[in-house]
C-alpha cells in the first residue's frame, strides 16, 4: 500500500497544475466536466470507496452519503481498497482555499483516473459552520467524480463556489453525473 500512496503523491504536482489551468480557462455555458473520469461501463454501478481523516469527519461522512443517495450510478461506501476511491484529508494547509481536489495518476481530457484526494483546509474552514464544511466536502467529492464549477445560469448546483443555502448534490449535478456515468 505504501508504494501506491507514494505513486499517488508523485503525480500530485502535475495534477495540480492541470487543475489550475482548467480553472483559469474560459468559462463555457454547460461545460460542467473537468475532462476525466473514473473508469465506468454504462449500465454498471460506479463503486467509489472513500476514507476519512483529520478534522470534520462527520461532514466528510455526510457528504459522501449525500452522493450515495443520489439517483445515479454512483455507489459510495467507506473502504480503502476500491478500484476507484476518494480520500478526505481535513488538515491545516497554508493557503486561502476551502478545499482542493487532486486526481491520480492523471487529470483532464481522456484521463481515466483511480483516486482523488480531497483536501479540506482547517485554516479557512475553522471559522465556518458545519453546514458549510459539509458543503465543501460534497463540492470536492463532485470534483473527484469529474465535475467542474458551475459558473453559468441560476440553477442550484453543489459545484457553485462560495456560500450556498444547500450542501448536497442538486438536480443539475445529478443530471451531469448521469451524463458522465450513464445508466
Ligand atoms: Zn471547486
Amino acid at each position: 500500500m505504501s508504494t501506491i500512496r507514494g505513486a499517488r503523491r508523485a503525480a500530485a504536482v502535475t495534477a495540480l497544475v492541470a487543475v489550475t489551468a482548467m480553472l483559469l480557462g474560459p468559462a463555457t455555458a454547460n461545460a460542467h466536466f473537468l475532462g476525466g473520469s473514473f473508469p465506468h461501463t454504462p449500465g454498471n454501478w460506479l463503486y467509489i470507496g472513500y476514507t476519512v481523516s483529520g478534522s470534520y469527519q462527520p461532514q466528510q461522512h455526510a457528504a459522501a452519503s449525500s452522493w450515495h443517495s443520489t439517483p445515479t450510478r454512483v455507489w459510495v461506501t467507506q473502504e480503502d481498497f476500491s478500484v476507484s476511491e476518494e480520500d478526505y484529508y481535513g488538515y491545516a494547509y497554508n493557503t486561502t482555499w476551502w478545499g482542493l481536489t487532486t486526481m491520480h495518476p492523471c487529470f483532464g481530457s481522456g484521463c481515466v483516473y483511480r483516486w482523488a484526494d480531497l483536501q479540506l483546509n482547517t485554516n479557512t474552514l475553522g471559522s465556518e459552520t458545519d453546514f458549510i464544511r459539509q458543503k465543501v466536502a460534497a463540492h470536492e467529492f463532485g470534483h473527484g467524480l469529474g465535475l467542474a464549477h458551475a459558473t453559468d445560469g441560476t440553477y442550484n448546483s453543489i459545484m457553485r463556489q462560495g456560500y450556498l443555502s444547500y450542501n448536497t448534490p442538486q438536480t443539475h449535478d445529478i443530471d451531469d453525473i448521469n451524463s458522465l456515468y450513464p445508466y
